[in-house]
């Protein structure tokens, strides 16, 4: 069972947890029609009466830009206020997720957008790391990412994620830790909840936007943080086979932060994976708050 944050936020109203709830009738339950964020946050190790959030304005940008697709008109800044009120009622005194949700609130049957109750909730949870930093094995999976044309995936719609559970229990039960997933061009798309990165002589290389990847935040931190070094980059499709004599693979995500791949299949990657530790450990010391360089990327909220 989860630790969960004591308040949540339901229907315009911060509340105890346990009380958020709401009825079994309710539209996005049955329909998908919803969208969520997750952004993470730490108490500022040098200092106690701060919380530091990571990349808060491209997170709510992100959550309205999702919020649009569902009809739903939720701007920005009221998504970053409501947040930083989230923070300052929990208090968080250990690494910490928020998860927010945008979705059809109201009560009924019919898949639709138009004609029906919309609401925004939130609540959070204590999360260390979620894959292992010391490596996880890789399933390609049978199922394939969704397209842009059958699914928004410029947002993080709800109803996305059966693809990303179906992939995720696919490669746990046949012994790995994670899904890689192709779209349907048979190039390699993503993770079940991460992006993909590889090194190959040299290179750092991604999926582009085209590849109907979603537009991870950690994706563009570490995609800036590589350009800083003088990291050649390239963002282009990828094949699988690339994947399979790459140098270097990870994944790279909120929850997950820089996991390292060490096995694709039957495939084993090399133990030596200097750029991903070297992206890894950067990032680690950008979100607590040691780095001059990308302070603008941490958001400190006083509690
Ligand atoms: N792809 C998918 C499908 C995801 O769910 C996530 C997690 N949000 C990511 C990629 C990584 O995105 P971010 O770095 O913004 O967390």
């Amino acid at each position: 069972m989860e630790n969960f944050l004591p308040i949540a936020y339901l229907k315009n109203r911060f509340l105890p947890f346990q009380d958020a709830t709401i009825s079994i009738a309710t539209h996005a339950l049955h329909y998908g029609t919803g969208a969520f964020g997750g952004m993470r946050g730490i108490p500022d190790p040098q200092n106690p009466n701060q919380i530091l959030l990571f990349r808060l304005d491209r997170h709510c940008q992100r959550l309205s830009a999702s919020a649009k697709m569902l009809h739903f008109d939720l701007p920005a800044d009221k998504i970053q206020q409501t947040i930083i009120d989230f923070v300052q009622k929990n208090k968080p005194t250990v690494s910490f997720y928020i998860r927010p949700f945008v979705y059809t609130s109201g009560l009924g049957i019919a898949p639709r957008l138009h004609n029906i109750e919309k609401d925004f909730l939130m609540y959070g949870l204590e999360l260390a790391d979620y894959l292992s930093p010391e490596g996880v094995s890789c399933r390609i999976s049978s199922w394939c990412r969704q397209e842009d044309r059958s699914l928004p995936l410029r947002g993080k719609i709800s109803a996305a994620y059966i693809t990303s559970s179906l992939a995720k229990t696919e490669a746990i039960e046949s012994g790995f830790d994670e899904a890689i997933l192709m779209n349907t061009q048979g190039k390699v798309c993503e993770a079940s909840g991460m992006n993909i990165f590889l090194m190959r002589n040299g290179t750092l290389i991604t999926p582009g936007f085209e590849q109907d990847i979603l537009e991870g935040i950690t994706r563009d931190s570490v995609l800036t943080i590589a350009r800083d070094l003088g990291i050649p980059i390239q963002e282009r499709p990828v094949d699988r086979s690339e994947l399979l004599i790459a140098d270097e693979v990870f994944l790279c995500g909120t929850a997950a932060k820089v996991a390292p791949v060490k096995r694709i299949e039957n495939y084993q990657l090399p133990s030596d994976r200097p750029i991903t530790l070297q992206l890894r450990e950067i990032l680690t010391a950008v979100t607590e708050n040691r780095s001059e360089k990308y302070r603008d990327w941490i958001f400190p909220v006083p509690v």
